[in-house]
């Protein structure tokens, strides 16, 4: 069990926080009490950021898990605070809110894929501001391509809320989007599943952080569409700015 209060899972927005450092090694890391870095998983990679102590500046490139810990990893030539030490930690905003773009427009896309053509996501993967998902449609249709990017432009004007919230897991389970995603993903011990739901559009069980609504996604463009194989099909996306 993790000694780490995530802050990020509460407030997307934090940037900026106070903590104390609970563990510190040149191996592993650091671990803080509190942390709004997120450490990585269902696809989104983990934050970047600083921790500033004593007039001292840590990077923070990384994160790993270890001994039941989230382990902040910092830059090599970084000097490293002490167990004990009070220090303000900061998410790079940049990336992480590229990130919650981009996480936020793959459960879009999924929820547009499911409801326009029943195809049920395999597989992604998500850099700031760029993005691929895997899709299995046996069939595709002739204007796949510009029927999706058409839909996600729809559903990204009409400026949908994205709502986070947890629920216990039999009544998590009683939501036909969740049993289709995530049945098979969630450890069996797990009584409370945190919920990201695109009013209207997608429902998933989702541990990332997104942005509010799905005006605050941006532009979505359907880079390419690839044929991996066996209805296997690969869309790349990319975001920009209105
Ligand atoms: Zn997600």
């Amino acid at each position: 069990m993790s000694r780490t209060q995530r802050l990020d899972l509460a407030d997307a927005t934090l940037r900026a926080w106070e903590a104390v450092v609970l563990a510190s090694d040149t191996e592993r890391g650091v671990v803080l009490d509190r942390s709004a870095f997120y450490p990585g998983g269902g696809g989104q990679p983990p934050d970047h950021g600083v921790l500033l102590w004593g007039g001292v500046q840590t990077r923070v490139v990384g994160a790993r898990k270890a001994d039941g810990d989230e382990w902040l990893v910092p830059d090599e030539s970084d000097p490293l605070p002490a167990v004990g030490t009070v220090v303000r930690g900061a998410v790079e905003d940049v990336r992480r809110t590229g990130l919650m773009r981009t996480h936020s427009a793959l459960h879009l896309l999924s929820g547009v894929v499911f409801r326009d053509f029943g195809a049920l996501v395999t597989g992604g993967n998500m850099e700031p501001l760029e993005a691929r998902m895997d899709f299995d449609l046996p069939e595709l249709p002739a204007d796949f391509k510009e029927r999706v990017a058409a839909a996600c432009a729809v559903e990204v004007a009409a400026d949908r809320a994205i709502e986070v919230y947890e629920l216990p897991r039999e009544r998590a389970f009683e939501i036909p989007d969740i049993i289709r995603t995530a049945t098979n993903l969630l450890p069996a011990g797990l009584e409370v599943v945190r919920i990201v739901d695109i009013r209207g559009l997608d429902v998933q069980a989702d541990g990332g952080t997104h942005v509010s609504s799905t005006r605050q996604v941006g532009r979505i463009e359907i880079v390419k569409v690839e044929n991996k194989g066996k209805g296997f099909r690969r869309l790349r996306v990319r975001l920009s700015d209105f």
